[in-house]
C-alpha cells in the first residue's frame, strides 16, 4: 500500500511540474489555444464524419444503386477533406506558435533569473550545465509538451467522436474491441517509468559531455602544448559511450511499444472481422454499417496509440521541466532586493574594514579579522604571498561575497545595507583573469558604460596606454577581439580591461595585478597616468612588482588572511624583514617580483 501511495505521489509531482509549466506559459496564450482547440475539434469530427460516410456510400450507392445521391456524396467527401485540411493547417500553426512562444518566454525567464544569482551559484553550476538547461531542456519541454498537448486534445476529441460512431453502429462489438485497453495501459505505464529514469541519465550525461567539450576548447593551448589530444579523445569516447548506452535502452523501449500495440490492435481487429463478418452473413448487420465500424476502429487506432504513448513521451518533459523549475525556484540572493537612490558621495570618502572574517567554505577562513581604513582619494597596495587573501578583499569590497563576521563601511554607510549594484556602479575593477567579450575593442571598453561618449572612450584608452596599439590596427576600435579576446596579446587585453575600468570614472578603483603582463616602461606610463586622474578616486592595487607600488600612500602586507604589517615603502623597507627580502629579490630580478 505504501509503495502504491509513493508511486501515486511521484506521478502527481511529475504532472504538477507539467501543469505548472502549462499554466504559466501556455494558458496565457489564449488566442492560440482557443483556435487550436476549435481546429482540433474540426479535425476530429471530420474524421468521424468520414467514417460515418462509408455507410451510405456502401449501402445506398454500391448496394442500393441510388444515382441521385452520387453527386451529393462526392461533394460531401470533398467538403469534409477541405474542412479537415484547413483545420489541420490552423491547428499546426497555433501549436507551433504556442511552442515557440513558450520556449522564448522560458529562455527569457531562466536567463533573467540566473544572471542575478550570486557567485556561489556559478561556482557550483558549470556554465555548460546552465547552457544545457537553457537550450536542450527548454527545447525538450517545447517539443514534448506541445506534441503531448496536441495528442491529448486532438486525439481525445477524435477518440470521443469515433467512439460515438462505434457505439451507434454496434454497442457489443465495441465492448469487445476495448477489452485490450487495460493490457495496453499496463504495459505503457511500465515503459513510462523506465523511460523517465533513462531520460534523466541521458540529460545529465549530455550536460557532462557539453561541460567536457567546452573545457577542452577553452584549454586547447594546454591540450596542444602537453600533447593530450589522444587522452581527450579517449575521455570523449567514455562520455559518448555512456550516452549511447542510455539511448539504446531508450530506443529499446520506444521500439517495443509500437509492435506491441500493433499486435494487440491486430488481435482486436481480427476478432471483430470474424464476429462482424458472421453477423453480416446472417443479415443482422448491413455491409455498410460493418464497414463504417471497422473503418472507425482503424481510425481510432492511431489517436488511441498517441494518447497511451503520451505518458511515456512526457517523461522526458517531466525531467527537463523539473530541472528548469528547479532553477527558477532557487531563491535569489537578498542583494537584488536592495537599492534605492542614495547619495553616491559616500564612495568618495573613507572605506573601513572592521574585523572582517570570511571563508569560501564555513570551516576554512580565508580572511581573519581584517581591520583597516582606505582613506579617500589615496593610494594603497596589498602585497603578500599567493593565496593569502588579497583578491578576496576585493571581492568583499565588490559585495560579490559578504563577510561572515565584521563589517565594511563606505563612509559611515554599512555595505551590507546598501544595494550591491549601487556599490558596484561606484567601483572600477580590473581582475587578474582578464575577461573580454567576443565583440569589438570599442564595445569591450564601453562594457558597463554604454552612455559614455566616444571621446571619453578614447581618453580612457589613452590613459591605459591602449590607444597606441589600437590605432595601428586596420579597423582600429572596430577590430573584433575574437572569443575570450584570443586575437590580442595578454598585455593588450590587460590594457583594454584597464581602459574599461577607467572609463567608468568611479570614485574607487581596484586593480588586481592589472599591469602584470606589461613591460616596465608601459607600466610606468600607466602608473604616472593614474597619479593624475582628473577626478577624486581611492585606488587600491594588488601588486605583482614592488617597483610599481613603492609610491603609494600605504602598503598592507597580507599573510594567511591577516594584515601582518603596514606602512609606506621606506618604513617597511626598514622595519619589515619580509618586505625587505621581497624588495631585494625584486631588484635582483630587474623589477620582476616572483610573488603571487
Ligand atoms: P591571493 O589574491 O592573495 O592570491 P585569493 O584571495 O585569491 O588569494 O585566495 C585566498 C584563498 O582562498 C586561497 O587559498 C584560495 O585557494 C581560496 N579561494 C579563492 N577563491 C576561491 C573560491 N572561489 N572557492 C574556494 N576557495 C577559494
Amino acid at each position: 500500500m505504501r509503495i502504491f501511495w509513493k508511486k501515486l505521489k511521484n506521478l502527481r509531482s511529475g504532472y504538477s511540474t507539467l501543469w505548472r509549466l502549462a499554466k504559466t506559459y501556455l494558458v496565457p496564450q489564449k488566442r492560440y489555444w482557443m483556435w487550436g482547440i476549435v481546429s482540433m475539434l474540426l479535425t476530429a469530427s471530420s474524421t468521424a464524419v468520414l467514417a460515418q460516410y462509408l455507410k451510405p456510400i456502401f449501402d445506398d450507392i454500391f448496394i442500393g444503386h441510388r444515382q441521385d445521391l452520387l453527386v451529393w456524396i462526392g461533394v460531401g467527401v470533398l467538403g469534409i477533406f477541405f474542412i479537415k485540411g484547413a483545420a489541420e493547417y490552423v491547428g499546426e500553426r497555433c501549436m507551433s506558435a504556442m511552442g515557440y512562444t513558450l520556449s522564448t518566454q522560458l529562455q527569457n525567464d531562466v536567463f533573467g533569473h540566473m544572471i542575478y544569482f550570486d557567485l556561489d551559484f556559478f561556482r557550483e553550476y558549470h556554465e555548460a550545465r546552465c547552457a544545457n538547461i537553457f537550450s536542450q531542456d527548454i527545447g525538450i519541454v517545447r517539443e514534448t509538451l506541445l506534441q503531448s498537448l496536441s495528442a491529448l486534445s486532438r486525439d481525445v476529441f477524435m477518440v470521443l467522436s469515433l467512439v460515438i460512431v462505434l457505439l451507434r453502429e454496434d454497442f457489443f462489438l465495441f465492448l469487445g474491441a476495448i477489452c485490450i485497453l487495460p493490457i495496453m495501459v499496463g504495459v505503457l505505464r511500465l515503459c513510462g517509468r523506465n523511460a523517465k529514469r533513462i531520460f534523466l541519465q541521458i540529460q545529465n550525461q549530455t550536460a557532462a559531455l557539453q561541460q567536457f567539450f567546452q573545457q577542452v576548447f577553452h584549454q586547447i593551448i594546454m591540450v596542444k602544448a602537453y600533447g593530450t589530444e589522444e587522452q581527450e579523445r579517449h575521455h570523449l569516447k567514455e562520455y559518448t559511450q555512456c550516452i549511447l548506452k542510455e539511448y539504446k535502452k531508450s530506443a529499446k523501449i520506444q521500439a517495443i511499444i509500437h509492435p506491441f500495440m500493433e499486435i494487440l490492435g491486430g488481435l482486436a481487429i481480427s476478432g471483430i472481422v470474424i464476429y462482424g463478418g458472421h453477423r453480416v452473413i446472417l443479415g443482422a448487420q448491413t455491409p455498410g454499417s460493418f464497414l463504417t465500424f471497422i473503418t472507425a476502429l482503424f481510425f481510432l487506432y492511431r489517436p488511441m496509440k498517441n494518447i497511451l504513448h503520451v505518458h511515456t513521451r512526457l517523461q522526458a518533459c517531466v525531467v527537463s521541466g523539473e530541472r528548469i523549475l528547479g532553477l527558477l525556484d532557487k531563491p535569489l540572493p537578498l542583494e537584488t532586493k536592495g537599492g534605492g537612490q542614495k547619495n553616491s558621495a559616500i564612495f568618495s570618502q573613507d572605506i573601513t574594514l572592521e574585523n572582517v572574517t570570511f571563508g569560501y567554505s564555513p570551516n576554512f577562513p580565508v580572511l581573519r579579522g581584517i581591520s583597516c581604513v582606505f582613506e579617500a582619494n589615496k593610494q594603497y597596495a596589498l602585497v603578500g604571498p599567493s593565496g593569502s587573501g588579497k583578491t578576496t578583499i576585493f571581492y568583499l569590497l565588490l559585495q560579490l561575497y559578504r563577510p561572515h563576521q565584521g563589517r565594511i563601511l563606505f563612509s559611515k554607510e554599512e555595505a551590507s545595507l546598501c544595494s550591491p549594484q549601487w556599490i558596484r556602479d561606484n567601483i572600477g575593477f580590473v581582475s587578474q583573469d582578464i575577461t573580454l567579450f567576443d565583440t569589438t575593442i570599442g564595445n569591450n571598453i564601453m562594457y558597463g558604460s554604454a552612455q559614455a561618449s566616444e571621446q571619453s572612450m578614447r581618453e580612457a584608452a589613452e590613459l591605459a596606454c591602449a590607444s597606441s596599439f589600437i590605432e595601428q590596427l586596420p579597423q582600429g576600435y572596430d577590430t573584433p577581439v575574437g572569443p575570450h579576446g584570443l586575437k590580442l596579446s595578454g598585455g593588450q587585453r590587460q590594457r583594454l580591461a584597464l581602459a574599461r575600468a577607467l572609463l567608468k570614472k568611479s570614485p574607487i578603483l581596484l586593480l588586481d595585478e592589472a599591469t602584470s603582463a606589461l613591460d616596465v616602461e608601459i607600466e610606468e606610463r600607466i602608473r604616472q597616468g593614474l597619479q593624475t586622474l582628473s577626478y577624486s578616486c581611492t585606488r587600491i592595487y594588488i601588486a605583482h612588482r614592488l617597483s610599481s607600488i613603492q609610491h603609494v600612500d600605504k602598503i598592507l602586507i597580507i599573510k594567511q588572511g591577516a594584515i601582518q604589517e603596514q606602512g609606506k615603502h621606506l618604513t617597511l623597507l626598514k622595519h619589515s624583514q619580509y618586505y625587505a627580502e621581497l624588495w631585494k629579490q625584486s631588484k635582483l630580478k630587474n623589477g620582476f617580483m616572483p610573488i603571487s
